[in-house]
């Protein structure tokens, strides 16, 4: 049933060959040259009737999974995608390396692999035992490949270093270029950044361009239930997150370590800004039971309440520098006010 599903293949099939093709290409070179035929016939021939058949099997593979670690962040960007502009210090989330493995575990017992992990925040370096997170993610064999983004405001400590450099799993850090933010208020690192990571020959690349788009004031629209799905639509987000059990533990009753698994990082922290059950039906709660099920499900459902609290996303966007700071805290409304 899934597998007719367009939802289910633009979110789950189309993502797992785009990995793969990816990742079987490499980095650029002189292996292309004869990586990039085969990877033609592969994706044409043979790739998705691939990911097909272990659908079809009941074999999970994620493509592609952010883990959020904490909503705090040295930034108070206006225009953040995760929401990091509406937490202050009194309802901030920061998981426990323990409920985070915990969690990712839960879902690894569940799934055949995730193809890709990416370290998130809020600014992940501010997480203590990121060291200690990244050797266990090179542990876990169906944690295929990972990564780390950071905003470039936070020196890497020798302990990560030496971490990083181990891990064969590891595939680059992501630097958030913020050079041309016309209002920052603390200095970037980027330069012993860029030091430390070359002294440990560990790859990195640094995201240059300076132009976001514009995110609206988050508040519940009341659209229709169509008008949310079209907004999902429109929106084409791709990135699922989990959160640990200390999102869920304050706010609905269940035990530390069952985290949970949402269709971006906007859902995730709106779960941690409103309360877990508005959003209800939302999210993959990582608990035992038929989780593969529920897993596939989720990548074949496209209205999320979340959505309605997103701008319409069908509208132009409308362009700014990037990382503009926001002079306090915002406040989600219930309506626009
Ligand atoms: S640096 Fe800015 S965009 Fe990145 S997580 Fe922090 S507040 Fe958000
Ligand atoms: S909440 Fe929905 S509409 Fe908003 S960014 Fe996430 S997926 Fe897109």
């Amino acid at each position: 049933m899934y597998l007719e599903n367009p939802v289910f293949n633009a979110r789950y099939i189309e993502p797992n060959i785009s990995w793969y093709v990816s990742y079987f290409r490499g980095n650029r070179g002189i292996a292309r040259v004869w990586r990039e035929p085969i990877t033609w016939v592969l994706k044409k021939f043979f790739l998705k009737s691939y990911f097909q058949k272990r659908v079809a099997q009941g074999k999970v593979d994620i493509p592609y999974l952010e883990l959020v670690l904490t909503t705090k962040c040295t930034l108070r960007c206006e225009s953040c995608n995760n929401l990091m502009q509406y937490f202050s210090s009194k309802n901030q989330y920061t998981c426990t390396l323990e409920g985070i493995l915990e969690s990712l575990d839960c879902l690894l017992e569940n799934v055949e692999s995730i193809q890709r992990l990416r370290i998130i925040g809020g600014e992940p370096l501010m997480f203590k035992d990121l060291p200690q997170l990244v050797a266990a993610l090179e542990q876990r064999e169906k944690v295929r490949s990972f990564d780390v983004l950071t905003n470039g405001t936070i020196g890497f400590k020798e302990a990560l270093l030496q971490e990083i450099k181990k891990a064969k799993k590891f595939r680059k850090v992501s630097i958030s270029d913020y050079s041309n933010a016309p209002n920052l208020k603390i200095p970037l690192k980027q330069e012993s950044i860029f030091k430390s990571l070359k002294a440990y020959k560990i790859p990195y690349s640094f995201l240059t361009g300076g132009i976001w788009y514009k995110v609206e004031k988050i508040y519940k629209r009341n659209r229709t239930k169509e008008g949310i799905i079209a907004n999902f639509h429109a929106c084409g987000m791709s990135c699922v997150s989990l959160m640990s059990g200390d999102v869920r533990k304050n706010q609905s009753k269940v035990k530390a370590g069952g985290g949970a698994i949402f269709v971006c990082p906007i859902a995730s922290s709106l779960s941690k800004l409103k309360g877990i059950e508005e959003f209800s039906g939302d999210y993959i709660a990582l608990e035992k039971g038929d989780l593969r099920d529920r897993i596939f499900s989720f990548y074949a459902q496209d209205f999320f309440k979340s959505c309605d609290y997103c701008q319409d996303w069908s509208k132009p966007k409308e362009n700014i520098p990037a990382a503009i700071q926001a002079d306090s805290v915002l406040e989600i409304g219930e309506d626009r006010d």
